[in-house]
């Protein structure tokens, strides 16, 4: 007797990528960022009083969704703050899908959460193949019967960005169903759908302080959209977690959003490598869509996935691979410091030589 449900018992959860701490290894497979938060964090750190701990923090992370709402161009009530952007993703499942409807709609390759979650809270699920260049088939999802759309963009683990003018076009063309935009990476591409907020009822953008703000530590993301569809989020997280977004992290991620000086340099840091860095693996042989996020999904080389994986691990530099079909060719790249990336492209190159 284990004592497992039957849920418990029958589902597959996410694996997330290797979090070694054995050896100091050049860290590429989980795209965080190379580089530290905004220095306000430290200080806001150092500050923060200890003694504020002993109480709840605010429930609905007001001053939080008022500095992300004046980043972004909304107001407050468009703003839902979670414990990182997988939560909010998380809630949105029984927010906007039911386990008798039409089903939640997204690509074979994507962000493997997206599956994980409908099959933990039971919603059907309408899986649509990405087209030979690993674009999305925008037409067949329109096609396909379904109560909603996740759509990561930039894509997981390829890459590719949509931008915005054609994601509007498709969600004018379904205003009966929700399009979920997940933009953990958009920050590399700038292409935000933020801006259809206020046009588009069905749209919900999805971020993190993951990956361009350097707080995959602290665990916060949110999501904007119109009030009606906040509310159904703040529904669901009040029937499970009435304080998702701890003090600190609330505290931490308003000095972030503030500082866009400091971020944007970075993110240019990031973007200028990413270039470099694709040219050089396209130069050794492999076949690089045009990444518009911090990652490059690289394949097709002398070597599989798995041997570039497993020799680069060896080598003490961590890249994500999946052993699943059309993927197993591939390994998904982070792109790091210059000096990180130099040390990836010196080991690759003894790889395939
Ligand atoms: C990293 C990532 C997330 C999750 O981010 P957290 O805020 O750390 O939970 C969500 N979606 C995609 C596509 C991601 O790559």
């Amino acid at each position: 007797m284990d004592f497992f449900s039957k849920k418990a018992r029958g589902i597959a959860p996410y694996t997330a990528g290797e979090q070694l701490r054995d050896k100091t290894y050049i860290k590429l497979n989980t795209n965080e960022n190379p580089y530290p938060p905004s220095p306000r964090v430290k200080e806001v750190l150092e500050r923060f009083p200890a003694e504020d701990l002993r109480l709840y923090p605010r429930p609905d992370a007001d001053l939080l969704r008022q500095a992300i709402a004046e980043r972004e161009g909304v107001s407050p009530e468009n703003v839902f703050c979670g414990n990182g952007s997988d939560e909010v993703l998380a809630l949105s499942f029984p927010a906007f899908f039911d386990p008798d409807g039409a089903g939640a709609c997204f690509a074979d390759i994507t962000y493997s959460f997206y599956e994980v979650f409908a099959a933990f809270f039971g919603i059907p699920t309408r899986i649509v193949p990405l087209l030979a260049d690993f674009t999305f088939d925008l037409d067949a999802l329109r096609r396909t019967d379904c109560q909603g759309y996740y759509i990561a963009n930039p894509n997981a683990p390829t890459g590719i960005g949509i931008g915005r003018e054609t994601l509007e076009q498709f969600a004018v063309s379904v205003p009966d169903r929700i399009v979920i935009l997940d933009e953990a990476y958009m920050d590399f591409f700038g292409e935000s759908c933020v801006s259809l907020i206020g046009r588009c009822p069905n749209v919900l953008v999805v971020k993190t302080f993951s990956k361009s703000y350097a707080l995959a530590g602290i665990r916060c993301g949110y999501a904007i959209g119109d009030r009606a569809l906040i509310a159904a989020l703040l529904r669901m997280k009040d029937c499970f977690n009435s304080y998702p977004v701890d003090g600190v992290a609330q505290a931490v991620c308003t000095a972030a959003v503030q500082d866009t000086a400091y971020y944007s340099a970075v993110t240019q840091n990031v973007v200028s490598e990413r270039k470099r860095v694709q040219n050089a693996l396209r130069d050794m042989g492999f076949t690089v869509p045009e990444s518009a996020s911090n990652f490059l999904f690289a394949g097709r080389a002398k070597a599989g996935g798995k041997e570039i994986y497993t020799r680069l691990k060896e080598a003490g530099v961590l890249v994500r691979f999946w052993d699943k079909p059309v993927l197993r060719d591939f390994v998904r790249i982070t792109v790091g410091t210059a000096e990180q990336n130099d040390a990836l492209l010196r080991q690759l190159k003894e790889i395939l030589s």
